[in-house]
């Protein structure tokens, strides 16, 4: 594929996981990505990323559908729903394994952290402590022993390996920031597929972003680190780099972030107590000129 430039029509897309109810955080996100579209002329994509099967409910799927109907959005073609792709996330995950750049990581999350308290401690990446690396050092021979005596594993990224491939460090295009260059290593060997789930978030986004030709990314800064790594990925498998506009996250009146586990209003609440669609639009902050909707 080849890389993004600006001349393509723009693709935006909104990418909930249905672990809760929208709130004015996700309005603000859907909403920007579905107007820039509408304004250029090009295309608002909607995908449920529903992987993580534990935390994820099929009424939150129906309840995202509803309130973005509500909210006057309309999407371009079906809806992406990524727990129906799983094999495809195994094809890349074989293709990078192939290539020497995933192990099994054995360990439970009681294992790492006595192995982290043992070495005094790992520094924090976006995703939480660095892993020690354990597993990494493992020989071929007991890896196959480990996998054949049917023990489950996680597959990690051999970061090492996976930054020598690269030639050059990378960058990535921020809306009103500019080109602003990636330090993936900060993840450590990150987990790209868990033992309960078969792919990772940062696998399935960077997949479907590509394969749905997404050309602009939007979405809360609290995600802006994980860039990084998704800028990486891309690197790996060849895709395509979309720009990105990561927003600041909605504060609560009380100045804190707007995250629904932190008892944020749910866009079903504000239309439950009698606020219009548009009210709601300009709580979020792209109210203004819908055109009617
Ligand atoms: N599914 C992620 C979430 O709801 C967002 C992913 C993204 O926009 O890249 O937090």
């Amino acid at each position: 594929m080849a890389a993004s430039s600006h001349s393509e029509p723009l693709c935006t897309r909104f990418a909930p996981s249905p672990t809760g109810f929208l709130h004015l955080g996700h309005a603000h996100s859907a909403l920007f990505a579905w107007r820039a579209a509408r304004e250029a002329g090009g295309r608002f994509l909607l995908r449920i990323e529903d992987i993580d099967r534990t935390r994820c409910r099929p009424e939150y799927t129906a309840a995202i559908l509803e309130d973005l109907a509500w909210l006057g959005l309309d999407w371009d073609g079906p809806v992406h729903v990524q727990s129906e792709h799983f094999a495809e996330y195994r094809t890349v995950l074989d293709s990078l394994s192939a290539r020497g750049l995933l192990y099994p990581c054995f360990c439970t999350r009681a294992e790492i952290a006595r192995e982290v308290a043992a070495i005094g401690g790992a520094p924090h990446g976006p995703d939480g402590p660095l892993y020690p690396g354990t597993c990494r050092r493992l020989s071929p021979v007991e890896r196959e022993a480990r996998i054949a005596s049917g023990e489950s594993y996680a597959l990690r990224l051999d970061m090492g390996a996976a930054l020598a491939t690269l030639d050059r460090p990378l960058f990535f295009d921020e809306w009103g920031e500019g080109r602003l260059r990636c330090d993936p290593a900060r993840f450590g060997d990150v987990v790209l597929a868990r033992k309960d789930t078969p792919a990772s978030y940062h696998l399935c986004v960077t997949h479907d972003d590509a394969l749905q030709g997404v050309t602009l990314v939007t979405r809360g800064e609290d995600l802006k680190p994980a860039t990084d790594l998704h800028r990486l990925i891309q690197s790996l498998m060849g895709w395509p780099a979309p720009s990105y506009r990561h927003h600041a996250l909605l504060l609560g009146p009380d100045g804190r972030r707007l995250a629904k586990r932190d008892g944020a209003p749910a866009l079903r609440d504000l239309r439950e107590a009698g606020r219009s669609a548009a009210e709601v639009r300009e709580m979020a902050g792209v109210g203004g000129d819908f055109a009617g909707r």
